[in-house]
């Protein structure tokens, strides 16, 4: 079974929407958000996938058969599938033979993870674009926890890697050179991305950090999903 967040009205959050952040952003996708995450981080804006101090997990959660998910993610007319978090490779054992099946049909993948963990073979195999958004100390999280040697040294080998980083201020772009020569990640598979949940928010720190990706030779990505609908749940 697979923790799948539920949207406000209890149903499974698997909905049909564009790609609002990094590359592939505007491409038209399938959404499976999977509940429960192995960081906390401070500006968070899924907090109902974990935070199970301030959100109740029978409310937020449902859990899964493959099969079900399957059948859910087939009824949209899209062969394109984005599976997200929380931090979804956490449940990559029972996630394995859901995309293996999807796969065989034609559907393909792109993962949003936090970086922590190193994908088992049969999701190296089928995934074709992973959105790695390795945690920087503003997030709040303890370094050891959020960067993790193993799993980023894994992503940056990977072709198909793309480093998405979250900015809430201009200090977070020395951070981000640091990491970048650690691990040598390719500058064109790194963006930046403004924190925040308004699109007020997001156009006040877009010029520093367009300057920064000039400056740096990084990719710039918005939030295009924040600027259409706002924040809300399940768009
Ligand atoms: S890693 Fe992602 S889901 Fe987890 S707390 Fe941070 S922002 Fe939220």
């Amino acid at each position: 079974m697979l923790k799948v967040s539920r949207r406000p009205g209890g149903e499974p959050e698997i909905f049909h929407s564009i790609q609002g952040e990094g590359v592939s952003m505007g491409v038209p996708s399938v959404f499976l958000r999977l509940a429960t995450c192995n960081l906390s981080c401070r500006w968070c804006d899924t907090k109902y996938t974990w935070d199970w101090q301030n959100f109740d997990y029978q409310t937020e959660v449902v859990e899964l058969d493959a099969a079900e998910i399957k059948r859910r993610i087939q009824a949209f007319n899209c062969s394109h599938v984005v599976i997200t978090g929380g931090e979804p490779m956490l449940q990559q054992a029972e996630l394995t033979p859901l995309v293996e099946s999807l796969a065989a049909e034609g559907f393909t993948f792109e993962v949003e993870t936090n970086g922590t963990i190193v994908p088992l073979p049969g999701m190296l195999q089928h995934i074709g674009q992973w959105n790695v958004s390795p945690k920087l100390r503003t997030s709040g999280n303890p370094s050891e926890q959020s960067q993790i040697p193993p799993a980023l040294e894994t992503f940056a080998k990977l072709p198909e890697a793309y480093f998405k980083f979250v900015m809430t201020g201009e200090s977070d772009v020395d951070e981000v050179c640091a990491l970048r020569d650690r691990y040598e990640l390719p500058a064109d598979r790194v963006l930046l991305m403004p924190e925040g949940r308004t699109p007020d928010a997001l156009e006040k720190k877009s010029p520093w950090l367009s300057e920064a990706c000039l400056k740096n030779g990084f990719r710039f990505t918005t939030r295009l999903h924040i600027i259409l609908w706002g924040d809300e749940r399940g768009r």
